[in-house]
């Protein structure tokens, strides 16, 4: 049976007047589309658009696919949507808001509210603009994000609400049916000791592990991926867990993370023959993939393109259900890769992607060593992405700070990503300036100005993800600048919730100072520079502590950890409440 979740008053197409309009979801909505129809009434609502029966709604908007969709859109092939494609569009009095499933239909919603000018910052910080009633042009949209994969790897990303509502479909932000659901591996990396146990089959078969300098070992040590056996014992493993777990997508097959492939000489003939050590790594894959595909058609293997196996082999493809995980650890993160600092890199995208349809990448966007460091990369991700998505990737994994809030800008980074994930030709400036003012309000154009700074820093100045606080973008002159304008961005915040953001923000720099203290202090007074900080360390150290562990509305959670390794922050301010000899 119809339900109206709400009934609200819209203009449609040119407005001239107020018309009235329901909110009508598909009588056979799935769960994720008949709460997606439940969020547009709400937002709806919150815009202050007038609600008004049913039986008075001269517009109706129909959700998802429908009886009423498919006379409207009779040119549609419901069926043959993309499983995230969406329909956009207003026939007569009335707006079809549909798609493919599980979440074109979802995704339309959002894609709809964006249009009317709401959004999802960060799980904490939602904009809804107030409105009299809602002016949209006549629509006929028709489109499909330009990754089947994305996965902008924060820590407050993971909140399945605002991932769903931005678009992300990653494992991690716990997608259910109620989201959409999201994309599922069984294993996700670095999955051969899982797979292969050395404490089960060591003893018995040491042939099946690397050979380094004549002798087998899973010392920091891979599988000897040629051998048969081996291979028969992995696929068996893989097919048992993919039984126990049927919302795998994907399923993991891929090398550890350290280097010492195995030497033996058939792994070596091959690894020669194709000219990179990746070919007796994809020939595993391929193998694994052959075994799965007649019980598991939908399932593909996913491999790694990682440090040892970056470069593409010769000749070697992958199997149409194989996806390849290049990773970009090793680029320099100030420039786009698409920079002469990043050429070899760039060359294996281009090279992968000559082998096949399913590419994606593992990027990096954060300082492991140090996640609240700045990492000024604000400027590459629009750029990186758009060539990702001009190369054939299908998807995107861009590993941020994902153990607690406070990594450097995340909230922005995040929120960009999302956006440019879903379309890599939007302006990166453009969403960049938008999240800004959004988000910090009248402390915006201070902080911008401290990302056009930070960035500039990177551009002629090598960044990489384990740089230490001395990283020569981190020099003296640049913190004095950013200090600055933190400083302003504090002062013109205005209200409680704002500043919060900006101080949250203003870690990141004092993060350094506190880290970097003896080295600047002594350089700030050889050179006559004045010194912008208290001249106590524990003082400093204790207000940044204050703001780390400060309280935020409904979403936020304190910041716990400063680094991969987990770092506690109270274990940092500790350390640097001791004041270093002058
Ligand atoms: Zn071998």
């Amino acid at each position: 049976m119809r339900s109206t979740v709400a009934l609200v008053t819209l203009f449609v197409g040119i407005a001239v007047a107020p018309a009235q309009i329901a909110v009508v979801p598909s009588p056979e909505a799935t769960l994720a589309e008949n709460r997606a129809a439940g969020e547009l009434a709400k937002y709806l609502g919150e815009m202050g658009v007038n609600i008004v029966p049913i039986s008075k709604a001269a517009t109706k908007i129909y959700i998802g696919q429908s009886r009423q969709a498919a006379r409207l859109c009779p040119d549609i092939d419901w069926k043959r949507l993309g499983n995230e494609e969406v329909i956009l569009r207003t026939v007569g009095d009335d707006l079809v808001v549909g798609g493919g499933r599980p979440r074109g239909s979802v995704y339309a919603v959002y894609r709809l509210l964006d249009r009317l000018g709401t959004r999802w910052w960060t799980p904490w910080a939602t904009s809804v603009p107030k409105r009299r009633g809602l002016a949209l042009p006549r629509l006929n949209i028709r489109e499909k994000p330009a990754f089947e994969y994305r996965e902008p790897f924060w820590f407050h990303v993971f909140d399945p609400d605002w991932a769903m509502r931005n678009a992300v479909n990653g494992q991690t932000e716990n997608l259910d049916e109620a989201h959409g659901g999201g994309t599922y591996y069984e294993g996700f990396v670095h999955t051969y000791y899982p797979l292969v146990p050395p404490e089960k089959y060591f003893a018995t078969h040491p042939e099946w592990y690397s050979l380094i300098n004549g002798k087998r070992t899973t010392d920091n040590a891979q599988l000897c991926t040629t051998n048969l056996e081996m291979r028969r014992v992995l696929l068996e493993e893989v097919k048992r867990r993919l039984r126990a777990n049927p919302k795998a997508a994907i399923v993991s097959v891929s090398q550890n993370d350290c280097f010492n492939p195995c030497q033996c000489d058939v792994c070596q003939a091959l690894a020669k023959a194709e000219g990179s050590e990746s070919a007796p790594v994809l020939a595993l894959a391929n193998f694994v993939a052959d075994g799965i595909k007649d019980e598991f058609p939908k399932v593909a293997v996913d491999t790694l393109a990682y440090q040892y196996t970056r470069h593409a082999p010769k000749t070697l493809r992958p199997r149409p259900n194989v996806i390849v995980r290049l990773c970009s650890i090793e680029c320099d993160f100030g420039v786009p890769l698409t920079h002469a600092r990043n050429k070899d890199f760039a060359n294996d995208v281009r090279d992968w992607s000559r082998l096949t349809q399913r590419l994606y990448v593992w990027d990096y966007v954060t300082n492991f060593a140090h996640y609240i460091q700045p990492l000024p990369n604000v400027g590459v991700l629009g750029p990186n992405l758009k060539f990702f998505s001009e190369n054939g990737v299908k998807g995107v994994f861009e590993e941020g700070d994902y153990n607690s809030n406070g990594g450097d800008m995340a909230e922005l980074k995040a929120w960009m990503m999302a956006q440019l994930m879903w379309s890599p030709k939007a302006s990166p400036r453009k969403l960049r300036d938008e999240f800004l003012r959004g988000y910090y309000g009248k402390a915006a154009t201070a902080i911008g100005k401290y990302v056009d700074l930070m960035d500039a820093a990177a551009a002629t100045r090598p960044a990489h993800i384990y740089d230490g606080p001395n990283a020569p973008y981190l020099a003296l002159p640049i913190l004095q600048n950013a200090e600055s304008l933190w400083t302003q961005a504090e002062r013109a915040a205005g209200d409680a919730e704002t500043l919060r953001r900006v101080k949250v923000g203003h870690l990141s720099i004092r993060y350094v100072w506190l880290r970097n203290w003896a080295a600047l202090r002594r350089e700030a007074s050889n050179s006559g520079q004045p010194w912008p900080l208290p001249d106590s360390r524990k003082a400093v150290a204790e207000e940044w502590l204050s703001v780390a562990k400060s309280a935020g509305p409904r979403g936020w959670s304190p910041v716990s950890v400063v680094n991969e390794g987990s770092q506690s922050v109270e274990a940092f301010v500790k350390a640097m409440s001791v004041q270093p000899p002058p």
